[in-house]
Protein backbone atom coordinates (compact mmCIF):
# COMPACT_ATOMS: atom_id res chain seq x y z
CA UNK A 1 0.00 0.00 0.00
CA UNK A 2 0.87 3.69 -0.69
CA UNK A 3 2.34 5.31 2.35
CA UNK A 4 2.42 8.79 0.68
CA UNK A 5 -1.55 9.73 2.21
CA UNK A 6 -0.72 8.66 5.09
CA UNK A 7 2.09 11.10 5.14
CA UNK A 8 1.02 13.79 3.29
CA UNK A 9 -0.57 15.89 6.36
CA UNK A 10 2.90 16.14 7.79
CA UNK A 11 4.22 17.52 5.01
CA UNK A 12 2.52 20.98 6.11
CA UNK A 13 4.38 21.20 9.25
CA UNK A 14 7.64 20.06 7.42
CA UNK A 15 7.32 23.17 5.26
CA UNK A 16 6.43 25.19 8.39
CA UNK A 17 9.63 23.99 10.05
CA UNK A 18 11.80 24.17 7.65
CA UNK A 19 11.44 28.00 6.49
CA UNK A 20 12.93 28.45 10.07
CA UNK A 21 15.67 26.25 9.43
CA UNK A 22 18.86 27.43 7.71
CA UNK A 23 22.47 27.34 6.68
CA UNK A 24 23.57 30.38 8.87
CA UNK A 25 22.21 28.36 11.72
CA UNK A 26 25.13 26.67 11.70
CA UNK A 27 27.76 28.91 11.86
CA UNK A 28 26.80 30.29 15.43
CA UNK A 29 26.64 27.26 17.12
CA UNK A 30 30.46 26.25 15.36
CA UNK A 31 31.94 29.23 16.78
CA UNK A 32 30.17 28.97 20.21
CA UNK A 33 31.16 25.21 20.46
CA UNK A 34 34.79 26.28 19.34
CA UNK A 35 34.74 28.45 22.52
CA UNK A 36 33.48 26.51 24.50
CA UNK A 37 36.49 24.25 24.29
CA UNK A 38 38.86 26.26 24.47
CA UNK A 39 37.39 27.81 27.63
CA UNK A 40 37.43 24.01 28.88
CA UNK A 41 41.15 23.96 28.58
CA UNK A 42 41.57 26.78 31.07
CA UNK A 43 43.45 25.64 34.14
CA UNK A 44 41.15 28.50 36.07
CA UNK A 45 38.03 26.41 35.19
CA UNK A 46 36.91 24.31 38.27
CA UNK A 47 35.40 20.92 38.15
CA UNK A 48 31.98 22.10 39.19
CA UNK A 49 32.14 24.57 35.76
CA UNK A 50 34.13 22.74 33.70
CA UNK A 51 30.64 20.41 34.57
CA UNK A 52 28.59 22.83 32.93
CA UNK A 53 30.49 23.63 29.71
CA UNK A 54 30.51 19.78 29.30
CA UNK A 55 26.77 19.84 29.19
CA UNK A 56 26.36 23.05 27.18
CA UNK A 57 29.03 21.52 24.42
CA UNK A 58 26.78 17.98 24.52
CA UNK A 59 23.82 20.67 23.95
CA UNK A 60 25.21 22.30 21.27
CA UNK A 61 26.13 18.68 19.65
CA UNK A 62 22.58 18.20 19.67
CA UNK A 63 21.41 21.45 17.65
CA UNK A 64 23.85 20.56 15.04
CA UNK A 65 22.58 16.81 15.05
CA UNK A 66 18.82 18.49 14.27
CA UNK A 67 19.98 21.17 11.92
CA UNK A 68 22.12 18.63 9.89
CA UNK A 69 19.22 16.06 10.14
CA UNK A 70 17.06 18.72 8.08
CA UNK A 71 18.91 21.24 6.65
CA UNK A 72 17.91 20.04 3.20
CA UNK A 73 14.67 20.89 3.74
CA UNK A 74 15.06 24.61 3.07
CA UNK A 75 13.61 25.60 -0.39
CA UNK A 76 15.10 23.63 -3.65
CA UNK A 77 17.26 25.92 -5.13
CA UNK A 78 17.42 26.50 -8.58
CA UNK A 79 21.17 25.94 -9.03
CA UNK A 80 20.74 22.46 -7.46
CA UNK A 81 18.38 20.99 -9.61
CA UNK A 82 19.58 18.31 -12.01
CA UNK A 83 18.15 15.90 -14.95
CA UNK A 84 19.20 12.93 -14.13
CA UNK A 85 19.23 8.82 -13.09
CA UNK A 86 20.54 9.49 -9.56
CA UNK A 87 24.04 7.69 -9.97
CA UNK A 88 25.99 10.69 -9.10
CA UNK A 89 24.07 10.74 -5.64
CA UNK A 90 24.10 7.31 -5.54
CA UNK A 91 27.80 6.95 -5.52
CA UNK A 92 28.50 9.90 -3.02
CA UNK A 93 26.20 8.94 -0.36
CA UNK A 94 27.43 5.22 -0.94
CA UNK A 95 31.14 6.51 0.22
CA UNK A 96 30.28 8.79 2.73
CA UNK A 97 28.36 6.18 4.48
CA UNK A 98 31.19 3.79 4.32
CA UNK A 99 32.79 4.60 7.50
CA UNK A 100 30.22 5.11 9.69
CA UNK A 101 29.16 1.61 8.17
CA UNK A 102 32.72 -0.03 8.85
CA UNK A 103 32.63 1.39 12.62
CA UNK A 104 29.24 -0.43 12.86
CA UNK A 105 30.31 -3.57 11.12
CA UNK A 106 27.80 -3.15 8.69
CA UNK A 107 28.91 -4.42 5.30
CA UNK A 108 27.40 -2.53 2.50
CA UNK A 109 26.23 -3.91 -0.95
CA UNK A 110 25.73 -1.76 -4.32
CA UNK A 111 23.97 -2.46 -7.36
CA UNK A 112 23.12 0.13 -9.88
CA UNK A 113 21.20 -0.51 -13.00
CA UNK A 114 19.26 2.47 -14.16
CA UNK A 115 19.15 4.59 -17.27
CA UNK A 116 16.27 6.65 -16.90
CA UNK A 117 16.53 10.56 -15.73
CA UNK A 118 14.03 12.52 -13.75
CA UNK A 119 14.58 16.42 -12.52
CA UNK A 120 15.00 16.22 -8.79
CA UNK A 121 17.21 18.63 -6.02
CA UNK A 122 20.63 16.61 -5.95
CA UNK A 123 20.92 18.30 -1.92
CA UNK A 124 17.95 17.15 -0.92
CA UNK A 125 18.19 13.60 -2.48
CA UNK A 126 21.22 13.37 -1.24
CA UNK A 127 20.41 14.46 2.27
CA UNK A 128 17.38 12.06 2.15
CA UNK A 129 19.62 9.05 0.99
CA UNK A 130 22.12 9.59 4.09
CA UNK A 131 18.80 10.05 6.50
CA UNK A 132 18.06 6.60 5.03
CA UNK A 133 21.28 4.60 5.32
CA UNK A 134 22.20 5.99 9.16
CA UNK A 135 18.26 4.52 10.22
CA UNK A 136 19.64 1.62 8.29
CA UNK A 137 22.83 0.88 10.03
CA UNK A 138 21.68 2.37 13.64
CA UNK A 139 19.14 -0.56 13.66
CA UNK A 140 22.29 -2.71 12.80
CA UNK A 141 23.52 -1.35 15.93
CA UNK A 142 25.88 -3.78 18.02
CA UNK A 143 25.58 -6.81 15.87
CA UNK A 144 26.51 -5.53 12.58
CA UNK A 145 24.79 -6.95 9.01
CA UNK A 146 24.35 -6.12 5.94
CA UNK A 147 23.50 -2.30 3.96
CA UNK A 148 21.90 -2.95 0.44
CA UNK A 149 21.16 -0.59 -1.76
CA UNK A 150 19.44 -0.99 -5.33
CA UNK A 151 18.96 0.97 -8.03
CA UNK A 152 16.53 -0.23 -11.08
CA UNK A 153 14.48 0.97 -13.52
CA UNK A 154 11.26 -1.06 -14.18
CA UNK A 155 8.36 0.63 -16.71
CA UNK A 156 9.23 4.09 -16.41
CA UNK A 157 9.45 4.49 -13.18
CA UNK A 158 12.91 4.40 -11.13
CA UNK A 159 13.16 2.10 -8.02
CA UNK A 160 15.92 2.48 -5.14
CA UNK A 161 15.55 -0.24 -2.75
CA UNK A 162 17.49 0.27 0.65
CA UNK A 163 17.25 -3.27 2.62
CA UNK A 164 19.17 -3.45 6.25
CA UNK A 165 19.07 -6.76 8.42
CA UNK A 166 18.61 -4.67 11.38
CA UNK A 167 15.97 -4.79 14.01
CA UNK A 168 12.82 -4.43 12.35
CA UNK A 169 9.37 -2.34 12.69
CA UNK A 170 6.12 -3.57 13.36
CA UNK A 171 3.53 -2.30 11.21
CA UNK A 172 2.30 0.23 14.46
CA UNK A 173 5.76 1.67 14.00
CA UNK A 174 5.49 1.89 10.43
CA UNK A 175 2.90 3.95 10.91
CA UNK A 176 5.22 6.55 13.28
CA UNK A 177 7.76 7.30 10.47
CA UNK A 178 7.68 10.72 9.35
CA UNK A 179 5.99 12.24 12.40
CA UNK A 180 8.26 14.99 13.78
CA UNK A 181 10.13 14.08 16.69
CA UNK A 182 9.27 10.68 16.53
CA UNK A 183 12.07 8.48 17.89
CA UNK A 184 12.88 5.46 19.92
CA UNK A 185 17.01 6.21 19.73
CA UNK A 186 17.96 8.32 22.93
CA UNK A 187 20.22 10.52 20.94
CA UNK A 188 17.57 10.48 18.32
CA UNK A 189 15.74 13.85 16.61
CA UNK A 190 13.09 11.99 15.13
CA UNK A 191 13.57 14.70 12.33
CA UNK A 192 15.36 12.57 9.24
CA UNK A 193 12.35 10.18 8.26
CA UNK A 194 10.95 13.96 7.86
CA UNK A 195 12.84 14.94 5.22
CA UNK A 196 13.06 11.39 3.40
CA UNK A 197 8.96 11.80 2.89
CA UNK A 198 9.08 15.30 2.29
CA UNK A 199 12.35 15.02 -0.32
CA UNK A 200 10.49 12.11 -2.34
CA UNK A 201 6.83 13.40 -2.36
CA UNK A 202 8.60 16.52 -4.15
CA UNK A 203 9.80 14.30 -6.87
CA UNK A 204 6.38 12.81 -6.98
CA UNK A 205 7.55 9.25 -5.67
CA UNK A 206 6.32 6.78 -3.37
CA UNK A 207 7.65 5.24 -0.36
CA UNK A 208 6.70 1.61 0.39
CA UNK A 209 8.15 0.08 3.80
CA UNK A 210 8.28 -3.61 4.15
CA UNK A 211 9.72 -4.53 7.72
CA UNK A 212 10.02 -7.78 9.79
CA UNK A 213 10.77 -7.24 13.75
CA UNK A 214 13.44 -8.75 14.41
CA UNK A 215 14.61 -9.55 10.56
CA UNK A 216 15.13 -5.99 8.77
CA UNK A 217 13.54 -3.74 6.79
CA UNK A 218 13.29 -2.89 2.93
CA UNK A 219 12.20 1.05 1.87
CA UNK A 220 11.39 0.88 -1.87
CA UNK A 221 10.99 4.12 -3.00
CA UNK A 222 9.39 4.73 -6.98
CA UNK A 223 9.97 7.82 -9.09
CA UNK A 224 8.70 8.50 -11.63
CA UNK A 225 11.14 8.92 -14.75
P1 LIG B 1 15.93 9.16 14.46
O1 LIG B 1 16.82 8.35 13.57
O2 LIG B 1 16.58 10.41 14.92
O3 LIG B 1 15.36 8.35 15.59
P2 LIG B 1 14.19 9.15 12.15
O4 LIG B 1 13.07 10.04 11.73
O5 LIG B 1 15.33 9.03 11.23
O6 LIG B 1 14.66 9.65 13.59
O7 LIG B 1 13.60 7.71 12.44
C1 LIG B 1 12.51 7.58 13.35
C2 LIG B 1 12.43 6.20 13.93
O8 LIG B 1 12.04 5.25 12.94
C3 LIG B 1 13.72 5.65 14.50
O9 LIG B 1 13.96 6.09 15.82
C4 LIG B 1 13.48 4.15 14.43
O10 LIG B 1 12.74 3.71 15.54
C5 LIG B 1 12.59 3.99 13.22
N1 LIG B 1 13.34 3.53 12.02
C6 LIG B 1 13.67 4.27 10.94
N2 LIG B 1 14.36 3.53 10.04
C7 LIG B 1 14.45 2.29 10.55
C8 LIG B 1 15.04 1.05 10.10
N3 LIG B 1 15.68 0.98 8.93
N4 LIG B 1 14.92 -0.03 10.91
C9 LIG B 1 14.28 0.04 12.08
N5 LIG B 1 13.72 1.16 12.56
C10 LIG B 1 13.79 2.27 11.82
MG1 LIG C 1 17.45 8.93 11.67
Amino acid sequence: KSERFLHSERLNVVSELAASVSHEIRNPLTVTSGFLQILNKSTTVNPEEKRYIEIALQELKRAEQIVSDYLSLAKPQSENMVYSNFETEMEYTKNLIIPYATMHQVDVQYYFNNSLNTKYDKNQIQQCLINLYKNAIEAMKGKGGTLSLDVSEKKKTIVIKIKDTGVGMTKEEISRLGKPYYSTKEEGTGLGMLVVYSAIDKIKGKIEVKSEKGKGTTFVITIPA
